[in-house]
């Protein structure tokens, strides 16, 4: 089958590898019709993770099931299904608690949580290729409703950024009529402004520097605050009468850098401790990794950041963090989905072919205006 390969940092290739099958008895095979760059690919993309050469991207997958194992008893041949990015077997401790992000039977001995084609997550195949392959398929498939191929840019972002998105916001403990700053407004952080406004959030502030990604937060109601123009914490202070956001999440991850591009691992941490009010909350979930080579200096490069907690502690603040468990979120989104209660798919900006992945990565990877979100379509 045809699939993106990781070729080395900047270097990614379409290329002929074995074809996805049905390896165990609760396998589903999928041929998967949708599945989008994310922007963790990305850091994998750049050679910034430990991700080996040969391995195929793509977590975020809705495909058609084609095959099923001889133990599968629920999903069909002909279904349409999200796959969530989390690898989970639904019988560990982890996935009984609903903690499926922290699977303990999808990744190497010691080691929890697993997810398709991303580097230390257990060495699952990705979705971006013709074809793939989805242990414990009962548990993970999520099947979708009769309009899957018509909303399909919708129900794609059931997989990782919608239900993410979500889990941040949730984590920062947001109730109906507070407010919320959320730094980051790449495709996680668009969704959490939109999970937010949905939650019944009173005013929702979106951090960022690129101009089409604060016209796409504009469009949901939120109000964009240009960290190129003005510290954000001033600006979220103007519009707080000075006390803060009641809430926060952090969508940008570990390789957060100023607008002139100087990395600091807890810079948007650090704002976020200034940006919310005393006792408020914060939910993150961009990407922190405990080891970063290719990070620009030696505590960074042990995962290590210098993160302001003397002002978190003093301030009585809490946080929320990891990777979201999808299945905890993804039914309830998809039914929002399907009574058009929300349209995610607001911030596609392409549809390519797998072909044209390489160069979509390329657009991606250097934030190209008007590049905001590549869902691929191999089938
Ligand atoms: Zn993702
Ligand atoms: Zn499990």
């Amino acid at each position: 089958m045809k699939a993106l390969v990781y070729n080395g940092p900047h270097d990614v290739a379409v290329a002929d590898v074995a074809d996805a099958r049905i390896e165990q008895p609760n396998d589903v095979l999928v041929k998967v019709t949708a599945t989008n760059i994310c922007g963790s690919d990305l850091h994998m993309y750049e050679g910034r993770t430990d991700f080996e050469e040969g391995r195929v991207l793509g977590h975020e997958n809705v495909g058609e099931v084609i095959e099923v194992g001889a133990g599968i008893d629920k999903v069909a041949v002909g279904d349409m299904v999200s796959v969530p990015f989390n690898v989970s077997c639904g019988h560990c401790r982890n996935c009984e608690h609903g903690l499926t992000s922290y699977c303990l039977a999808a990744n190497v001995e010691g080691m929890a949580g697993g997810a398709y084609g991303f580097a230390d997550m257990g060495g699952w195949i990705g979705g971006q290729a013709e074809y793939l392959r989805v242990p414990w398929g009962d548990f993970q498939c999520l099947r979708l409703p009769e309009d899957a191929r018509e909303k399909q840019n919708d129900y794609v972002m059931l997989s990782d950024i919608f239900p993410t998105g979500w889990h941040a916001v949730e984590m920062s403990g947001l109730k109906a009529g507070e407010s919320i700053v959320i730094y980051g407004a790449g495709p996680v952080g668009l969704m959490a402004a939109l999970s937010a406004s949905v939650k019944g959030a009173l005013k929702v502030m979106v951090v960022d520097r690129h101009p089409d990604r604060l016209r796409l937060a504009e469009q949901i109601g939120a109000i964009a605050i240009d960290d190129s123009k003005g510290d954000p914490v001033e600006q979220v202070m103007e519009h707080t009468k000075g006390v803060g956001a009641d809430r926060g999440a952090e969508c940008v991850g570990y390789q957060a850098h100023d607008p002139q591009g100087n990395e600091d691992n807890a810079a948007t941490l650090n704002k976020l401790v200034s940006s919310v009010r005393f006792t408020g909350g914060i939910g993150t979930v961009g990407v922190f990794i405990p080891e970063d080579p290719g990070a620009p200096d030696e505590l960074a490069q042990q995962g290590k950041a210098r993160f302001d907690f003397g002002n978190f502690w003093f301030k009585g603040q809490q946080m929320g963090n990891g990777q979201a468990p999808v299945k905890r979120y993804n039914r309830h989104l998809r039914d929002l989905i399907a009574a058009e209660k929300v349209t995610p798919s607001w911030i596609v900006s392409h549809n390519l072919p797998l072909a044209e992945a390489p160069k979509a990565y390329e657009h991606f990877d250097a934030r190209e205006d008007g590049w905001t979100k590549v869902v691929l379509n191999p089938a």
